[in-house]
């Protein structure tokens, strides 16, 4: 063991107790749940996993780093997409797991804010939500193992961004450590601060390539008094953002989801979880879920989901609709929305786009951007699903029937990427729209981010973390 990394292990044995620094020389260390990421495109090797329980710890922790020029791999739940959260295969990356830091710290009921540490599970803070009477509406499929700190520090999207905006537009303060180990208390429950810029914004979205979140304060809301879920066939996208045009109009605020699913997207849930029984896919070619939150109650939501369901159907916009009758048929719902990543990775590799486009422009940018794929590349099959509501759609291409799926991707990613993401571009859209950059996008952010705003990345990143020792390589590749 070089000298160096025997330094380095003992003062952050120091900093967290020796029982929360894993190496691969523990008698049957077995690191890969922390070097192995959610899709299995990346397997790391870490020099150390180092599980700090509180704020002051991760400091100590980011000192030693510092002092040792070792470079730190923040880690919550391990459920980004892009590749972010685990070491690359030089075995010289600290991965600093922020697990343990899952306390809550406060909730102000008048100021409507709940004061959370970054280890937080999202679903137990939804429910610590609950049962004090409020919402926590930020929600994701991987909500039962990702963590708040992940979740701001992604920006996380989700199913209820039509009505309450992303992680960003949920939180109202932070507490960082700095990559020189210093402690930012900005824990503000303000809906209002002009002092100067918004470190708080900077820090989210940021993918822990500038510092460590360890605590934020979350927005709450009140519980809507009824929530009720509809799912409907659709003649075409273009029905389908008229449809949306149309819940927008007639519920506002109430419109707090509007999903849009391909059929063959459908299928595959059918093909590969026939339990769930798929309503409405045969015979369309895009089915929609919609979700409605009422204030006053569920008479009153369900009067106005069939309003907006007869008037929709009137206009030629929906084919055919169901409203569940209860919470379980809700959540029925959702669940199979839910499944088409699963069922889509049970159906083989594939190349997943998470991308983001003007609502209005969705349907001719899929015209064209299927019409190109199936040209260059005949009998790929598209799984177009996503958050319509939001202009965001999990554009995802799987290899043709009965061709060897690790096979397409070595051989045609690059190409289905170009493909895909200039057509992007010639839509003024996003390359990612929920699920970050991570070492899997970032180089082709020199392609499609605009220089100037390249440049001023880059200006910060140096600033902030002029050791380049935070998550190097991850959203910023050297120039
Ligand atoms: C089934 C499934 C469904 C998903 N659905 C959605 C969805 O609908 N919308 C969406 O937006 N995402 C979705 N995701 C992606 C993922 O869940 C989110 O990106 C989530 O926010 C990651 O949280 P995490 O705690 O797992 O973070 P990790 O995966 O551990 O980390 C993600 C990134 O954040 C950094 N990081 C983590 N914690 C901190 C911290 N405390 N401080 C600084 N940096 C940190 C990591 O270094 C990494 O770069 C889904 C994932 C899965 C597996």
């Amino acid at each position: 063991m070089s000298e160096r990394r025997s330094t380095l292990l003992a003062a952050l044995r120091q900093a967290v107790g020796a029982a929360q620094v894993l190496t691969h020389d523990d008698p049957g260390a077995d690191l890969s749940a922390w070097e192995q990421d959610w899709r299995q495109r990346a397997h790391g090797r870490a020099l150390a996993v180092v599980r700090p329980g509180s704020t002051a710890e991760v400091a100590e922790v980011v000192r030693a780093c510092a002092a040792a020029g070792v470079s730190i791999v923040p880690q919550g739940g391990n459920t980004g997409l892009v590749v972010g959260s685990v070491p690359d295969d030089s075995g010289t990356q600290v991965v600093l797991s922020l697990t343990r830091l899952n306390a809550v710290r406060g909730l102000d009921a008048a100021n409507l804010t709940l004061t959370v540490e970054a280890g937080c599970v999202l679903q137990t803070l939804q429910e610590h939500a609950r049962q004090a009477g409020f919402l926590l509406p930020l929600s994701l499929a991987a909500e039962g193992s990702c963590t708040i700190g992940g979740n701001l520090a992604t920006n996380a999207g989700g199913t209820q961004v039509v009505r309450y905006g992303n992680a960003r537009d949920l939180c109202l303060g932070l507490e960082v450590v700095t990559a020189q180990g210093e402690v930012w208390s900005g824990l503000s429950g303000l809906r209002k601060d002009n002092t100067g810029y918004d470190l708080r914004d900077l820090f989210v979205g940021s993918e822990g390539t500038l510092g460590i979140i360890t605590a934020a304060t979350l927005k709450l809301f009140p519980q809507p008094a009824a929530t009720l879920t509809a799912w409907a066939a659709v003649p075409s996208l273009q029905a389908a953002v008229d449809l949306l045009g149309l819940a927008q109009q007639r519920l506002a605020a109430g419109l707090t989801g509007f999903e849009v699913m391909g059929q063959f997207a459908l299928s595959l849930v059918a093909r590969h979880m026939p339990q769930l029984r798929v309503p409405l896919w045969q015979d369309t070619p895009y089915c929609v879920l919609l979700e409605n939150s009422d204030s006053e109650g569920e008479d009153h939501a369900r009067a106005q989901f069939e309003g907006l369901l007869e008037a929709a159907m009137e206009q030629g916009l929906v084919s055919d609709a169901v409203v569940a009758e209860s919470i379980a048929q809700a959540q029925g719902l959702w669940h199979i929305r839910e499944s088409i990543p699963l069922a889509q990775a049970q159906e083989g590799l594939n190349i997943k786009h998470d991308i983001s486009l003007p609502v209005s422009r969705i349907p001719a940018f899929c015209d064209e951007a299927d019409a190109l794929l199936q040209r260059e590349i005949p009998g790929v099959r598209l799984v177009n699903f996503g958050h319509l509501g939001d202009g965001n759609l999990h554009y995802n291409v799987q290899a043709p029937e009965g061709e060897d799926a690790k096979k397409f991707l070595a051989g045609q990613e690059t190409l289905v990427n170009t493909l895909v993401f200039d057509a992007v571009a010639r839509y003024h859209g996003s390359i990612s729209a929920e699920h970050g950059v991570g070492s899997l996008k970032a180089g082709h952010l020199p392609h499609y981010k605009d220089p100037v705003a390249l440049g001023l990345m880059r200006a910060i990143k140096q600033a902030l973390d002029p050791q380049q020792t935070m998550n190097p390589g991850r959203v910023l590749v050297s120039p």
